[in-house]
């Protein structure tokens, strides 16, 4: 009997640390990758976010805590296009993980998505901190499509006794996503060719997406913060060609927003942005659903 129960033990011990040993361990650079990472690997992987949506991903401080979890990663996950150019690139160093650039588990999203904003002439003395283009991709529905298809090919290679079990959760997603943008694009019919005011082009894809207008930006240039000169010019290019809303981040600093709309009275909308960036936003569908309903509320009232 003793014998009998010491076998069970062993045999279940043995089964659980296979099933641990077979969970992939994601390091996400912003919750919209950890939240598509959960849903296509389902309880297959653990994942982390480096940053949250009260976090500005441009600029997070590289400590400790990251660098053990990135050096566990088996896939590192996150928008590239230099979004995380201040911080990803020490962890790396720090950590000396065998998962660096060109490797399979180095997965940067926009290199599968087709980048806008990419500056004519690169003159960063001026301070953008997008000279390879927006790195803000995951706000076109349709570029989580394209991500979530190469992340689905990376995750079968990296992790192949899992490929079917991957497949089955990314079809699922995918119905669900496709499903998702027909609902979506009715609804934001209405709001097209709405003329908008942003802080910074975190929202270029989502407004290019609803074709929204956006006329004017707070930032004088990605990066660098809103002048009282440059307000002022903002104020008198509104007072001939009226905006209809200002658009804002939870990172994002509220002065120049509020400013401007003390000023003209124009509505400003604090987008969720990302997962978490409100009570609402818990996956990727509810961050969709949250910001055309923030949008339409502002620009037609409640
Ligand atoms: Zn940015």
């Amino acid at each position: 009997m003793f014998k009998k129960i010491i076998t069970l033990i062993i045999i279940q011990f043995s089964f659980s640390s296979t099933l641990i040993a077979k969970e992939l361990n994601v390091f996400a650079c912003e919750p919209e990758w950890k939240s598509l990472v959960e849903e296509i690997g389902g309880e297959k992987v653990k994942a982390i976010s480096a940053t949250h949506a009260k976090q500005d991903p441009h600029h997070i401080r590289a400590r400790p805590s990251l660098i053990a979890k990135i050096r566990r990663a088996d896939l590192i996950f996150c928008s590239g296009a230099g979004l995380e150019v201040g911080w990803l690139p020490l962890l790396l160093q720090k950590a000396k993980n065998t998962v660096q650039p060109g490797k399979l588990g180095y997965f940067m999203a926009s290199e599968y998505t087709p980048v806008i904003d990419i500056p004519e002439t690169i003159d960063r003395s001026h301070g953008d901190v997008h000279p390879e283009g927006n790195p803000h991709i995951h706000l076109d529905p349709n570029n989580i499509l394209l991500v979530a298809k190469e992340l689905n090919r990376r995750l079968a290679l990296i992790n192949p006794s899992n490929k079917s079990y991957y497949q089955e959760q990314y079809n699922n997603f995918m119905n669900r996503w496709k499903k998702s943008i027909s609902i979506w694009s009715k609804e934001i019919a209405s709001i097209k060719g709405k003329k908008i005011i942003i802080h910074h082009k975190s929202f270029d894809y989502l407004l290019n997406w609803i074709e929204l207008d956006a006329i004017a930006s707070l930032e004088v240039k990605p990066g660098i913060p809103p002048t009282a000169s440059h307000l002022k010019d903002i104020l008198q290019k509104i007072n001939n060609n009226p905006a209809d809303i200002i658009v804002i981040s939870q990172y994002d600093p509220v002065d120049g927003a509020l400013w401007l709309a003390e000023k003209t009275l124009i509505p400003v909308a604090t987008l969720p942005y990302t997962i978490g960036g409100n009570e609402e936003s818990k996956n990727l569908f509810a961050l969709f659903d949250s910001s055309i309903n923030l949008l339409q509320d502002e620009l037609y009232g409640k």
